[in-house]
């Protein structure tokens, strides 16, 4: 068997744990980025002005509320 002194075999347990630890955030930001899909081509919007929710079309910059009929930037 092979012969390590106790100092020897703390730094490669150290080294090890670090690896893992590198290897599981690699993997989870690898992970995160694949999953960003798009599900719908809408998003919920909310009138500034009669605070009606309602769904507007992902990317325009100005939406119409169904409601008061007055125009929302995009986001609100
Ligand atoms: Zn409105």
């Amino acid at each position: 068997m092979i012969e390590i002194a106790p100092d020897t075999a703390f730094l490669l347990y150290i080294g090890l744990m670090l690896l893992l630890l590198l290897g599981t955030w690699t993997y989870h930001l690898y992970r995160s980025s694949k999953r960003k899909l798009v599900l719908t081509e809408y998003e919920l919007s909310v009138c500034e002005y009669c605070h009606f929710a309602y769904l507007a079309t992902r990317g325009d910059k100005l939406s119409r509320c169904p409601q008061c009929k007055a125009l929302n930037k995009e986001g609100r």
